[in-house]
C-alpha cells in the first residue's frame, strides 16, 4: 500500500530533497529530532524490514552510500551520527514504507528510551 512517501518520490508533495538517483531519495524529516535529521528511502515500495528481498539489496546498500555521502556533505561525518530504521509497532514505525533516518548535529546520548 502507498504512503506519504511515494507521493514524495512522484513530486506530488513538496519536500526538501537532498539527495535523488534512479534508487533511492534523501529528504530532510518534517520533525526534526536532532538538527541534521535526514530520511532516506529506497524508491521501491518496500513497507518494512520484514519485507525486504533479494532484490531490494542493491537499493538497500544505496541507502548507507547515500547516507556516508550526505553525512559529509552536511559536515558531521567526523563527529559522528546515529543510522535508524525502525519496523513495526515495538520500532515505533509510523511510516510504512521502509527509511533510514540519519540523525546528527549533536551528542545523540544513551541508544534507547528506557
Ligand atoms: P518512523 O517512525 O520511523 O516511521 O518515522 C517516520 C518519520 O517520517 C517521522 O520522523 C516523521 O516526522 C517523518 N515524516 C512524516 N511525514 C513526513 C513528510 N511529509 N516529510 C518529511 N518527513 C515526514
Amino acid at each position: 500500500m502507498s504512503t506519504i512517501f511515494s507521493k514524495i518520490i512522484a513530486k506530488e508533495i513538496p519536500a526538501d530533497i537532498v539527495y535523488e538517483d534512479e534508487l533511492v531519495m534523501a529528504f530532510r524529516d518534517i520533525a526534526p529530532s536532532a538538527p541534521v535529521h535526514i530520511l532516506i528511502i529506497p524508491k521501491a515500495e518496500i513497507a518494512t524490514v520484514n519485507d525486504v528481498a533479494p532484490s531490494h539489496e542493491a537499493a538497500l546498500g544505496r541507502l548507507f552510500t547515500v547516507a556516508a555521502r550526505i553525512a559529509s556533505d552536511e559536515g558531521i561525518a567526523d563527529d559522528g551520527f546515529r543510522l535508524i530504521v525502525n519496523c513495526n509497532k515495538h520500532g515505533g514505525q509510523e511510516v510504512f514504507h521502509l527509511h533510514m533516518h540519519l540523525l546528527g548535529g549533536r551528542r545523540l546520548g544513551p541508544m534507547l528510551a528506557k
